[in-house]
C-alpha cells in the first residue's frame, strides 16, 4: 500500500541524500508498521527511531536508507548482518541482494524477525540465534557486513570475513558519540571513512533467550 505518508517519508528521504532508486523503492515496498508495537504504529512512516522489545528500537528510516545505500549492493552480493532487531533492515537488504545472514542476541527478538520474514515471503533471510561479535565463520566470505548496534571496534575476524573490495559499514563508538562509519577493503587495505553522527544501542556480547 503506497499511501501519501509512504510517500512523503520517501521524498524526505530524497532531501536529506538518499539517491539509490533501488533503496528508495525497497522502503517503500517493506511494510514498516508490521515491524513496529501497535502502541507506535500510526508513527511507523514517520522518519524516527521507535523502540521496541527489549529495550532495543528500530532505527530511524533515514538512518536504514544511508547505511543500506552506503554498502553499494549489487543484485548478487552475500550480506552479514549484526543486530537483526526487528528485522526491519533484514527485509530491505534482502530486497536488493542475494542472500543476508542475519545475526541476533535475543532469541525471543530473533523469533518475532523470523514470523515476519515469513509473512512477507522473504526467503533469502538466513537466521542465527547467537553473539554476532563471534561473526559467522561457516559462511564466509560476504560481500558486505552491516552493524545495527554500536560498538567501540571492528573485530579483525570481519576484515577476514569480507572479500576483496568488501565494505563494513557500522556505528563506532567515539567518546560520547557515536560514528556511522564505512571500511572498504582494497588491495588488502582497509580505507576508513566517517558518514555522520547515530545515535544506536549498544552492541553486547553473549547470548539471551
Ligand atoms: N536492524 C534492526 C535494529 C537493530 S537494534 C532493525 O531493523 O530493527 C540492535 C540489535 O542488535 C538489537 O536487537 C540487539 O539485541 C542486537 N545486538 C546487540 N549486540 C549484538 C551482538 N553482539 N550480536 C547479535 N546481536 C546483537
Amino acid at each position: 500500500m503506497l499511501d501519501v505518508r509512504k510517500i512523503r517519508l520517501t521524498l524526505e528521504l530524497r532531501e536529506s541524500g538518499i539517491s539509490d532508486s533501488n533503496v528508495l523503492s525497497a522502503i517503500e515496498k517493506i511494510p514498516r508498521e508490521i515491524f513496529i508495537p501497535k502502541n507506535f504504529r500510526n508513527q511507523a512512516y514517520e522518519n524516527i527511531a521507535l523502540p521496541i522489545e527489549n529495550e532495543q528500537t528500530i532505527s530511524q528510516p533515514y538512518i536504514v536508507a544511508l547505511m543500506t545505500q552506503s554498502l553499494n549492493l549489487l543484485k548478487n552480493h552475500k550480506v552479514l548482518e549484526i543486530g537483526t532487531g526487528t528485522g526491519y533492515q533484514s527485509s530491505i537488504l534482502s530486497l536488493l541482494v542475494r542472500r543476508v545472514y542475519t545475526i541476533e542476541r535475543i532469541k525471543s527478538l530473533l523469533v518475532k524477525a523470523e514470523l515476519n520474514f515469513q509473512k512477507l515471503k522473504l526467503t533469502n533471510i538466513v537466521t542465527k540465534h547467537d553473539d554476532g561479535n563471534l561473526g559467522w565463520k561457516e559462511q564466509i566470505p560476504f560481500d558486505r557486513i552491516i552493524f545495527t548496534a554500536a560498538t567501540k571496534n571492528i573485530s579483525k575476524i570481519f576484515f577476514e570475513h569480507i572479500s576483496e573490495e568488501g565494505i563494513i559499514i557500522a556505528p563506532i563508538i567515539d567518546g560520547q558519540n557515536q560514528i556511522l562509519t564505512k571500511f572498504e577493503k582494497k588491495n588488502n587495505k582497509i580505507l576508513k571513512s566517517s558518514l555522520t553522527d547515530v545515535l544506536f544501542v549498544p552492541n553486547l556480547s553473549g547470548k539471551k533467550d
